[in-house]
This record gives structure tokens, sequence and C-alpha cells, in this order.
């Protein structure tokens, strides 16, 4: 039997898995629950597993019949802080916590890959880890489990690793995209203080209103992205949040914001940084205003290896037709932190799309929103892309 009909026979107990998983969605680096469950599903593989100290993780090594390179698979486990509003009968039972980024596919797939792999032991020259990580949304779980030491769980560095990404619109079901290079944005979230004099609003000589220098800032950021950035290596920014002041007649002391930084490059991000800084400090001393800006929740640039992205492209064509494979003309603009394990580790990142059959990929509630479904048969299909994948580098070495 191929690796595909065996993925088919999967799909009752990955969708048991998933929607168990959807019903009690957890946050961040704390999924005890979302663990436990990994555990279950794997249990009886004979995999060696390890589990994250302070983090919910779990890496699971399948050791091949033979020795032989690495190849790491991941899927993230995390949910995200919002009210579910899907049509699904398995919905959220936890308020305000829903997996509405398809995670909750992700894990339950990874183990859909563990227990195919594991029927092929025998042809397996290498070793695998699944990688179940925690904290994807923003608290950097992939470097976390770096730090713990996933890129040594079998004694050595993995020559390739794969990921992959369900998307609730964009794609039609079952059609797998990637492409070379960058698919994904960096980021880099700033939040900034900009510290004056409060004081009367009739008055504002007496004191050092820290409100207009602030909207100059945010304005002043737009123009600076215009102007000192190559508009085909583009870099968004934007303000999302900006605070300041109690009342109309009160010049607060401080005003706040925080914004969100996107690149498509490495250099683009080791330059907006500075750039940023210089602009924010300079506007704040032309106002003698003293400003903070603190960066955090940086992500790096997903890049996917050329050769991995050839890999990818000839492995769905040959196992689930050419009609299947779509080349993205560009990256999406979110970021990833399977970022930093494609610094480390040549492989590539794969969008699968899950749009329900009653929603047009064009228009369905995308990725995050609280309307987002994906269709549980695409579980099997992504279980069989990670599964074919590892074999393939682990037969051909
Ligand atoms: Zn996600």
């Amino acid at each position: 039997m191929s690796v595909r009909e065996d993925a088919a026979d999967l799909l009752g107990e990955l969708t048991d898995l998933r929607r168990a998983l959807h019903r009690e969605p957890e946050l961040g680096l704390d999924l005890p629950r979302t663990q436990e469950k990994v555990v279950g599903a794997l249990d009886g593989l004979g995999l060696e597993l390890t589990f994250g100290n302070g983090l919910n993780s779990v890496t699971a090594v399948l050791r091949g019949a033979a020795p032989g390179p690495t190849v790491l698979l991941r899927g993230d486990m995390d949910a995200l802080p919002l009210q579910e509003k899907s049509r699904a009968q398995f919905s959220s039972t936890t308020d305000g916590v829903m997996h509405a980024c398809g995670h909750d596919l992700h894990t339950s797939l990874l183990t859909g890959a563990a227990k195919l792999l594991t029927a092929r032991r025998a042809d397996l020259r290498g070793d695998v880890v699944f990688m179940f990580q925690p904290g994807e949304e923003g608290q950097d779980g992939a470097k976390e489990m770096i730090d713990q030491g996933v890129l040594a769980a079998t004694g050595t560095t993995p020559s390739a690793a794969y990921a992959i990404h369900v998307t609730s619109g964009m794609l039609p079901f079952g059609v797998f995209a990637t492409r070379p290079g960058p698919i994904m944005a960096a980021c880099a979230d700033v939040k900034v203080t900009v510290r004056g004099r409060g004081g009367h609003g009739s008055a504002a000589h007496r004191a050092n209103d820290p409100i207009p220098a602030a909207c100059e800032m945010v304005t002043a950021l737009q123009v600076m992205v215009t102007r000192k950035f190559d508009i085909f290596d583009p870099v968004v920014v934007t303000v999302g949040s900006f605070h300041a002041g109690t009342k109309n007649n009160i010049i607060p002391d401080t005003a706040q914001f925080d914004a969100t930084i996107r690149t498509f490059s490495a250099a683009s991000l080791d330059r907006i940084r500075p750039a940023v800084l210089a602009l924010l400090q300079g506007i704040g001393a032309a106002h003698g205003l003293e400003v903070e800006a603190q960066f955090y929740g940086l992500y790096p640039v997903t890049v996917n290896d050329e050769a991995a992205f050839e890999t990818v492209r000839r492995t769905v064509r040959e196992s689930f037709g050419e009609e299947r494979f779509a080349a993205l003309p560009a990256p999406t603009a979110g970021s990833e932190d399977f970022s930093r394990i494609l610094e480390r580790v040549p492989g590539a990142m794969v969008f699968l799309g899950a749009t329900p059959a009653d929603r047009d990929p064009a228009t369905a509630p995308f990725n995050h929103a609280p309307e987002a479904e994906f269709d549980d048969a695409v579980l099997p299909e992504g279980a069989a892309l990670l599964a074919e994948l590892a074999l393939g580098h682990l037969s051909a070495a």
C-alpha cells in the first residue's frame, strides 16, 4: 500500500484527535492537556520521547533500521486568545480561547506522520525527529526547543526540516502551496513610550506635551518606509495601538504606541530597527522629549531552501498529482518561528488548503478569524506529505 493509502486509513483517528484538541485549546507555552493527548496518540509506537522544561513540548525520535541522516518534521500546538464563532460541532469549550490558526490540525497530522513512518521503519536509513511545539503565536517556542536541544535529539543535526501550515481560505481544499526563498515575513514589534511633562491643557507652554510628537512619529514611520526602503524588498509598519491621556484639558506625562514591523529579507530586518530607533529619538529630541523604544516578538524571515522547495514540488506531483501543487508568487506577510529552524537547517514550510467545501477560498474567513474553519479531510493528506518527504530524504541518503 502507498503512503497515501495508509494515511487514508488514519482519517478517523486523526479527526478524533484534532477535534479533541479543538475542544480544549490551550495558549502559549503552557499546554499540559495538549501534551497529554499527543503522548496518548504516540503511545505504543516505540518512539523516544522527551519533554520541554518550562514548556509543554514533545520531541519524539524514530530510529530508522539503518544509520543515516536526520529529518525534522514540525507541528505547532498552541491556540489563540479569541472567542470562537465557527459552525463546528466540536467548538472550543474554553471561553476566549480558540484553535483559529489550525495548529490543532498540525498536531494531529504530525502524529499521523509518526504512525506512517513507524510502520516503514525497516525502510528508513536514518532517524526522524517529530517536533511538537508550543508557543508559536509570539512566544518563540521554536527557539526555546532549539535551546533545549531539539536539533540534537538524535545525535545528528537534521539535514532537512519540513512543516505544514493549513489555511482556512486563500487556497482550495487539498492544494499544497509553497515557494523557494522567503515565504513568510520577519516580525519585529516595538513598544514606544514618549515621556514629556503633564499639565493644564490651557497652558501647554508650562508642560511638555508628548501627544503631538508621538503622532508625528506614527506618520514619520510611514514616510521612512517609503523613502528609505526598496519597494522591491517590502517593509510594512503598522501602529496598531496608541494610548495617551485621560481628558481633553489634561496634558498627560506620556504617550504610548505599539507597532508591528514586517520585512521579507534579513537585510531589511537588520536595517529597520536602528532606523526606527533613530527616527523616534530624533523626533523626541526635537521636542525635548524622552523616548523609550522596546523591541520584542522578533521572528526572522522564514526562508525555504531552493532544493527543499524542489523536493516538495516533486513529491506533491508524484504522490498527489500535478493539480495539487501551487507555486506561491509572493511570500505572505504573516510570520512564523519555524524560521528559527530554517535558519539552521535547509527545509521548507508548505501551506495546505483546508478550506471547507461550502466556502470560497477567496472569501472564506482566514486563519485567526473567529469564524475560521478547517476541513479535517486534509489530515491524512498532510500526514502523507510529511511522511513522503522524510522517506524521500532517508532512502535517497
Ligand atoms: Zn499558525
